[in-house]
């Protein structure tokens, strides 16, 4: 009983909750962004066009933006630029590295990341990030 007890306790010390998804992961913390890539809001800035409004480029000064697009992408860029220290689990790591080759990736050609399927691979986020 007080070894089961003993393991359990253990196993708590180690598991903790995915910063991005929620999942439990025994993934260490590490240096990461407040939030993970959301591919509908980069395909917004690719809708939008990439270059003009994104980037060391870009020049809001001389494009129209819709103000509350302007808002999205200021917070969105404030989420992606705000490091600190969390746990985020394998799964969103895996995702999160995806979607920036895709977009931010200069080998384009080579988007496709290794992901073993576990049947749920489309699920790795909640709702509220799609
Ligand atoms: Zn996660």
């Amino acid at each position: 009983m007080l070894f089961i007890n003993r393991k359990c306790v253990t196993m708590k010390n180690k598991i903790n909750n995915c910063a991005w998804c929620g999942r439990p992961t025994m993934m260490p913390k590490m240096q990461v962004a407040e939030m993970p890539i959301m591919e509908w809001m980069e395909r917004k800035i690719d809708k939008a066009g990439r270059v003009r409004i994104w980037g060391e480029k870009s020049d809001w000064s001389r494009v129209k933006l819709d103000p509350a697009f302007e808002a999205e992408l200021l917070l969105y860029d404030n989420v992606l630029s705000t490091i600190t220290n969390k746990t985020v689990c394998a799964n969103c790591m895996v995702e999160d590295e995806r979607l920036y080759q895709k977009y931010y990736g200069r080998d384009l050609d080579d988007v496709e990341v290794d992901v073993e399927d576990d049947g749920g691979s489309d699920d790795i986020f909640p709702d509220i990030f799609k």
